[in-house]
């Protein structure tokens, strides 16, 4: 089910609901779209109804985020649970299922990291290819001409948002793999570059402050939160944003 967070459409599902939807998709015949939004995201894509839109396309999009969670019981449309996109890549590669994934994004040195890493730690995957995520547009059927060569079954587009999402609404249709997720910041930690939130901070909610304690250069960004939740109570008071 669909529950509508300021006009995002995010599937209030478990995580095991979703790590069986992924792979429902990576042996599915045509691509399907992963989408991961945090409260940032939705804010970005409340104000932006372009991205908007892309996002509810997606064919799944998950609650990445207790923001978006508590923002959906202010809207009296409750999420059961936060499901994490990198959660769930993890779940994925600690299957005992035989995978290949296609890495795209973050710099040089970071992704060839991440990659070694998975080769190390999870030997059902194989790495059909990799590349860092600084291009310029020219060479973007180039990028997916190597991508598609590979054959690799799951995309992962590591940009940041929007630039990922917006990427892989405009490529899907010429990109070969079953699944194009949007991965955000995820291969950082996997390549370790920045390190997993310790599970007190996850167990007290307060991954976004461990988040930002870590790289105070989010500040900014966060400030759009506490606005969102605001809209979000307004939405709920008035009817209307
Ligand atoms: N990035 C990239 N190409 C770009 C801009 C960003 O590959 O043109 C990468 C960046 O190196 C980082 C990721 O995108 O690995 C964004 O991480 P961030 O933590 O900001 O993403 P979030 O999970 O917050 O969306």
């Amino acid at each position: 089910m669909k529950v509508n967070i300021l006009g995002t459409l995010i599937d209030n599902i478990s995580k095991e609901k979703a790590l069986k939807i992924l792979f429902s998709f990576i042996n599915s015949a045509n691509t399907q779209t992963i989408y991961t939004p945090n409260a940032e995201i939705c804010m970005e894509a409340y104000k932006n109804k372009t991205f908007q839109q892309v996002l509810n396309e997606g064919s799944l999009v998950i609650p990445d985020g207790q923001g978006v969670v508590l923002a959906s019981k202010i809207l009296k449309t409750p999420i059961d649970e936060k499901v994490a996109g990198f959660k769930l890549i993890l779940s994925l590669l600690e299957s005992n299922k035989p995978i290949s994934i296609y890495l795209f994004g973050s710099n040089s040195d970071t992704v060839e990291r991440a990659v070694s890493s998975i080769k190390k730690n999870y030997s059902n995957i194989t790495i059909a290819g990799y590349r860092n995520g600084y291009f310029k547009d020219e060479e973007i059927p180039l990028i997916i001409s190597d991508i598609n060569k590979t054959k690799a079954e799951l995309l992962l587009v590591g940009l940041g948002a929007p630039k990922q999402e917006l990427f892989i609404h405009q490529y899907k249709d010429k990109i070969k793999c079953n699944v194009i997720m949007g991965v955000g910041g995820s291969i950082d930690v996997l390549a370790g570059k920045v390190k997993k939130v310790p599970e007190i901070f996850v167990n007290l909610s307060l991954e976004w402050f461990y988040r930002l304690l870590k790289q105070p250069k989010r500040l900014l960004r966060m400030l759009k939160i506490p606005l969102f939740l605001y809209i979000c109570i307004k939405k709920r008071i008035f009817g209307k944003s």
